[in-house]
């Protein structure tokens, strides 16, 4: 099927400097988490965007020299001919499918270089980005020199490795951004002081970069519309726009974020689709080379609508190009409902962060295309005809029951509740997390096609039910229970002084709608976006309510998904008290004795009921009484038995997705994967 002519746009060619994008679908620099340091893995995983239809894939943020690194972060890398052969991996598959590669170059400067250990610069002494214990030195005109050569070096490494695209990273925080800053550069060399010097630096790079390679390969700038401290959706952009218009014709390419990270690639629980248009409206008007930004766009109406009103002339994309690969296919062949949209949750820039391969919620084949050869829309045929009974329709039981469907084996799907989704379903109607409900949607939008898969609502199964079903194979897939005795990592032996029962709450009781009332506590040792959710879903019904946790910081996790600033903020803001660094020792039903956690100080504050957001319990009791009776060698037993997904380790809602899609593929030797290659990091 061809797309509607609506979308037409969104097809057109577009030039760039010397090279031409195909369409206008631009996979802008994204962290992967893979790097220098896993070059093959990368590869595969860019390629496979290619493949999907992007019409430029670039890499994540690429050291020009070992005088910038951020280990544990999986920087790339092009400081050598070594560094060459392994960006070339990537630039083949990304130009075997008709796509350009772009490469990102990058100088940390206040990075504290704990691999080289080589002392950082930047715009003058400065403290470690990451919050290591080490200053930057001050750059002399010597060290400005240096960096130029160094970048021209990278640039000319760039093209020979055979990237289209070459950047100039002047945004984010690091060393050009801090030039470009007047509240980070104090110069008063001809680097410092008026407009003029201050962007110095970053036009000598774009001309050298252009004199360098701009024959073959256009240069872009990644540079942020704002002067930072404004409202979200309000931007303050006094010296931007000068700065920009300064600026404005040297590159080939315009990639604008803005200064607040959190906003530019928030969770969804804070920043929608499209956001940051009211920071774009004066570019377009102030170049005439073609501008990509942002906005975690999988809407091809909300794309039209910015390349036709003149916001932008790419559709960039790092979050939906991670979520769906094939989303520019999709749209082109008219399957807009087989897209699989982001959720905005940012697993995926967590990774990098961990320092380790990016996943993602929706798409459970990322990183995984060279390692295990899963590619997002391709899976093996079936390998017998054996029917595959799924008990469960969360996450988990979902996208098992959708693959083993795709792969053509015959499923049944049940599910104890009339709703399907799991967890999914329940925890999108929490404040902020109506997005959540995509992991779902996709998969049921897909099921409902399938004829090989049945679906039973409302059929809670027990061990005899299953039995004789008699399916070949029978994947559990019951879920988890939220605790109600406090067992967590700070208390794992669990609490006994809390009474009276009817006034201890979990998450569990809160999305079924069984609200606790009066003064209320909320205490988190789960550390995610749990509890704040649940505090303030429970703010509006309670007189107060008091989150503790045993943390320093409310959802110390989301740090990882660059939401944990905004949940404290959030929460202070709604009126909710907080209380950190305690854990709870008792609860009467009239007070909360919580325990200061350094020094074991107890104190107790008024509550009515209270809300344990601990640990979860996995639901396998079925499991365990089906192993039992086939151990017993009962009859009509299936071949295999497996447990997936929360019911076997409680976890986060992508390691539900994977390990469902995981037992999907390795069905009756299905996966194709190359042992070969798995966990093998050797580059020759
Ligand atoms: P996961 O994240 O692992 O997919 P969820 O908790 O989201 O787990 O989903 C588990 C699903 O299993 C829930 O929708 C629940 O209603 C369902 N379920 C639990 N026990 C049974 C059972 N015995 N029979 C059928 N469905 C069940
Ligand atoms: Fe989107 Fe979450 Fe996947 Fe990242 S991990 S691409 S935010 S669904």
């Amino acid at each position: 099927m061809l797309h509607d002519a609506r979308y037409d746009v969104l097809f057109e060619p577009v030039r760039i400097g010397p090279v031409t994008a195909k369409n206008r679908f631009f996979q802008v620099p994204h962290c992967s988490g893979l790097g220098r340091m896993r070059p093959r893995m990368l590869a595969g995983m860019r390629g496979v965007k290619a493949e999907g239809g992007w019409a430029v894939v670039c890499t994540e943020y690429c050291s020009i020299h070992p005088a910038s690194d951020d280990l544990p972060h999986p920087y790339a890398s092009l400081w050598n001919e070594s560094d060459v052969k392994a960006n070339a991996l990537m630039v083949e598959q990304v130009h075997a499918h008709g796509a350009l590669a772009g490469v990102e170059l990058w100088f940390g400067g206040s990075t504290s270089n704990l691999f080289t250990r080589e002392v950082g610069m930047d715009v003058e002494s400065m403290p470690s980005i990451h919050g290591h214990p080490f200053q930057s030195r001050p750059m002399d005109k010597e060290d400005i020199r240096n960096l130029r050569r160094w970048h021209r070096d990278a640039a000319l490494r760039a093209q020979s490795a055979g990237f289209d695209i070459v950047y100039i990273y002047a945004t984010h925080g690091y060393l050009i951004s801090n030039f470009l800053s007047a509240s980070t550069n104090h110069r008063i060399d001809e680097y410092g002081g008026s407009l003029e010097n201050r962007v110095r630096l970053v036009r000598e790079l774009i001309e050298e970069t252009r004199d360098a390679v701009g024959q073959h390969c256009a240069v872009a700038v990644r540079f942020s519309a704002d002067d930072g401290g404004g409202e979200d959706g309000v931007p303050v952009q006094a010296e931007r726009k000068e700065m920009f218009r300064l600026l404005a014709e040297l590159p080939d390419l315009w990639d604008i974020n803005i200064e607040d990270y959190s906003y530019e690639m928030g969770v969804s629980r804070f920043v929608k689709e499209g956001a940051l248009e009211p920071y774009m409206s004066f570019v377009k008007s102030a170049t005439s080379k073609p501008v990509v930004t942002v906005g975690r766009f999988t809407s091809p109406d909300t794309m039209v609508s910015q390349v036709k009103r003149g916001i932008v002339d790419f559709i960039g994309a790092a979050r939906p190009s991670i979520a769906d690969p094939f989303l520019p296919r999709k749209i082109q062949e008219g399957r807009l409902d087989e897209i699989r949209e982001c959720i905005g949750c940012n697993l995926c820039y967590a990774c990098d962060g961990i320092g380790v391969p990016i996943r993602c919620t929706q798409n459970p084949t990322i990183s995984e295309e060279w390692q295990r050869g899963w590619h997002p829309e391709n899976i093996a045929a079936k390998g017998s005809d054996a029917q595959v009974l799924v008990v469960g329709a969360g996450p988990a039981g979902l996208e098992c029951a959708r693959a083993l469907g795709q792969r053509g084996y015959s499923v049944i799907l049940a599910e104890a509740r009339r709703e399907l989704g799991g967890r999914v379903t329940l925890e999108s109607r929490l404040p902020g997390l109506s997005e959540w409900a995509r992991v779902a949607s996709y998969r049921l939008q897909q099921i409902e096609r399938m004829t090989n898969v049945e679906v039973y609502r409302e059929s809670e199964l027990g061990a005899d039910d299953v039995l004789a079903v008699g399916a070949d194979h029978v994947v559990i897939a019951t879920g988890a229970t939220w605790r109600r005795d406090a067992f967590g990592s700070y208390q794992p032996v669990g609490n006994q002084n809390l009474e009276p029962q009817e006034r201890i709450f979990t998450p569990d009781d809160v999305m079924a709608g069984k609200l606790p009332e009066g003064r209320v506590v909320v205490f988190d040792d789960d550390h995610y976006y749990m509890a704040a959710v649940i505090a303030e879903r429970v703010l509006a019904n309670a007189d107060s309510v008091t989150l503790v946790t045993s943390k320093d910081r409310v959802a110390s996790w989301g740090a990882y998904t660059a939401e944990q600033a905004r949940t404290q903020r959030g929460l202070l803001e709604i009126g909710c008290e907080i209380v950190t660094a305690h854990e709870l020792s008792a609860f009467d039903g009239r007070e909360a004795a919580i325990a200061c956690g350094y020094t074991g100080r107890q104190r107790r504050i008024k509550a009515d009921s209270i809300v344990l957001v601990t640990a979860r319990r996995p639901n396998d009791a079925l499991y365990h009484s089906l192993a039992e009776r086939m151990a017993a060698g009962v009859k009509g037993a299936p071949g295999t038995l497996r447990r997936i997904g929360d019911c076997e380790a409680p976890a986060i809602i992508a390691a539900a997705v994977y390990s469902g899609h995981k037992f999907a593929r390795e069905l009756d030797g299905g996966a194709d994967d190359d042992s070969d290659n798995r966990y093998d990091q050797v580059f020759d």
